[in-house]
């Protein structure tokens, strides 16, 4: 018998640890005995050196995110992101052939296996080189985009505190601060260009050693997308220009008629036309977090405690401030069974569906926490996102009361500003999966100019609502700004479907809410045990590509629209 290793009790011991250490572990689960009578107890050692070792990994990333001018948490994130992950996931692949190797099978590990599958045939270890080097200009984009700033009356200001001014009543200001936070990104166009071809030229290796003739396809296996295809998402990519881009189109009619302009320019989208004013829900991530706390206990009680432990054990950060990486995340620490969330609010409406999207993939994590092992617990992100774009939706009604974000006539106006945010998000998101297929497949991709003309091209088959004359420089700027594509290239596709989903979910919950919360949190504790499909119909909802599922449930939204526009006009 050979023994299992020794694991040390927290992940505090591996945050200065170097990748020899952490490979001894490894090694020791590559000989130890595994058969049918220990098989269970190898599979418990190998899942709990993956908890302590994505647990010190990620608390060395959120170290680095919310402080991105520390030049020590830098280099400790990229010991973890370009070195130590690199190198075990190659050794997670060892084991996982090891495991396949030995025919053992368990109950709830079919989904697992069939992963390890997928991972096991496309892994080359000549990648690992690539893998890291992607890390690295990962970690560029998020140095170059986490100093920007803009002077907004005398001060310097992180980008993301200037979206109170995108909702001003005044429309100069909305251009001023559109401008404002475009600028940066339009004057880092050849830096942030030079870093995208270094994206391409990996990811186009990695294609290749794998054996794919594009990054495109080694990317379905490679994401366990094991139930829909390229064409299906062009499929999805058609459906969403017949049916959601004609409703934007409107929306944006309706939008402009009640701001009385004749032409819808890019500042002219954010603002709320029905309840201008300072653009400002709460006054900072403490106020933010009491009062969605009191949303989501209305959801559910379980919700709400969750959420309380969170508060209780500072497992958030949600304050836009200097040197802070851009965007929003939440991150599962999976040793001690915890989510964290991490965004940039400045006290806009938005941020309050950031918050509620955030806290939906962190109660998925603490609902999955229940399954065994660590690959049992996170679904491919079809699913996480599911759970996310959902709980947008289920908390939304409590946004009044308990909550106490907005009155009654601010609710209508913010309900609607977010079910016109869902239209705008699923032409987005067509645009940029569309883009990223074309990035990763079209030998002109590799031509800084000839992206920039392609991104406007695809925008003017799925966003001609707004006028963007003169602000050509603005426009291309946008897919900068979208940090997927430097980041992780391919996700984004995934919030479309996901979308769809939630929109099902929200459909359930409009006629039986209590039944809808439900299966919606049944769904989240099976966590990767099931097939995507399983999960979406356990969720009450089903995959949608086509064109009638997306024009059903794209009516649907713009009913509700009308009933809401209906009601603000009856107000007053
Ligand atoms: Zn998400």
């Amino acid at each position: 018998m050979r023994a299992l290793p020794i694991l040390p009790d927290s992940p505090a011991a591996w945050a200065a640890a170097d990748w020899p250490t952490i490979q001894g572990p490894y090694a020791q689960l590559a000989v130890a005995t595994l058969d049918e009578s220990t098989a269970d107890a190898w599979l418990a050692s190998w899942s709990r050196l993956e908890e302590l070792l994505t647990e010190a990994a990620s608390l060395a990333m959120i170290a680095y995110t919310t402080d991105t001018r520390d030049p020590g948490r830098e280099a400790t994130h990229l010991r973890f992101s370009a070195d130590i992950m690199p190198k075990a996931t190659e050794a997670s692949v060892g084991l996982a052939r090891r495991l396949l190797d030995s025919g053992i099978a368990r109950p709830g590990l079919e989904t697992v296996l069939k992963r390890f599958h997928a991972s096991a045939d496309i892994f080359r270890a000549e990648n690992v080189a690539h893998q890291s080097a992607l890390e690295g200009v990962a970690a560029d984009y998020q140095r170059i985009t986490g100093r920007m700033t803009a002077s907004w009356e005398g001060e310097e200001l992180p980008l993301p505190r200037l979206q109170p001014f995108l909702k001003s009543a005044d429309r100069a200001v909305r251009e001023r601060a559109f401008r404002a936070m475009a600028a940066p990104y339009v004057a880092e166009r050849v830096p942030l260009a030079a870093l995208f071809d270094q994206v391409l030229l990996h990811c186009r290796a990695i294609a290749e050693n794998s054996g794919f003739p594009t990054y495109l396809e080694y990317i379905f296996p490679a994401k366990y997308r094991f139930d829909y295809t390229p064409d299906d998402c062009r499929r999805l990519h058609d459906a969403i220009e017949q049916h959601a881009v004609p409703a934007v189109d409107r929306a944006m009619q309706a939008r402009a008629a009640r701001l009385d302009v004749e032409r819808l320019r890019p500042w002219d989208v954010q603002v709320d036309p029905w309840k201008p004013g300072d653009g400002r829900s709460f006054a900072d991530g403490d106020e933010l977090a009491t009062r969605a706390g009191r949303a989501f206990e209305a959801v559910d009680p379980a919700f709400g405690d969750y959420f309380g432990v969170m508060q209780r054990e500072a497992l958030l950060d949600l304050d836009s401030r200097a040197g802070k990486a851009p965007g929003g995340y939440c991150d599962t620490l999976h040793h001690r069974g915890r989510p964290f969330i991490f965004m940039n609010s400045a006290g806009v409406r938005e941020d309050v569906t950031t918050l509620l999207h955030e806290a939906g993939h962190a109660f998925h994590a603490f609902e999955s926490h229940q399954q065994p092992l660590i690959w049992q617990r996170h679904p491919t992100s079809e699913a996480a996102e599911l759970a996310s774009m959902s709980m947008e939706l289920l908390a939304a009604p409590y946004l009044t009361s308990p909550a106490g974000f907005y009155d009654e006539a601010t609710a209508r106006s913010a309900e609607l500003e977010h079910l016109e945010d869902i239209l705008l998000g699923l032409v987005h998101i067509a645009s940029v999966d569309a883009f990223q297929a074309w990035l990763h497949t079209a030998d002109a991709a590799r031509d800084a100019g000839e992206r920039d003309r392609t991104w406007l091209a695809l925008r003017e088959r799925f966003e001609p609502a707004v006028d963007w004359s003169g602000l050509t420089g603005e426009r291309v700027s946008r897919w900068y700004r979208q940090l997927h594509i430097f980041l992780y290239p391919f996700y984004y596709i995934e919030y479309a479907i996901a979308q769809l989903g939630a929109l099902q979910v929200w459909r359930n919950a409009r006629r039986d809410r209590a039944s809808a919360v439900r299966a919606y949190r049944e769904a989240l504790a099976l966590g990767a045990t099931r097939p995507l499909p399983d999960l979406y119909r356990a969720a009450g909802a089903r995959l949608t590509f086509d064109t009638r599922g997306v024009g059903e449930l794209v009516a649907l939204v713009e009913e509700r629209m009308e009933d809401l526009r209906a009601g603000l006009v009856a107000a007053g």
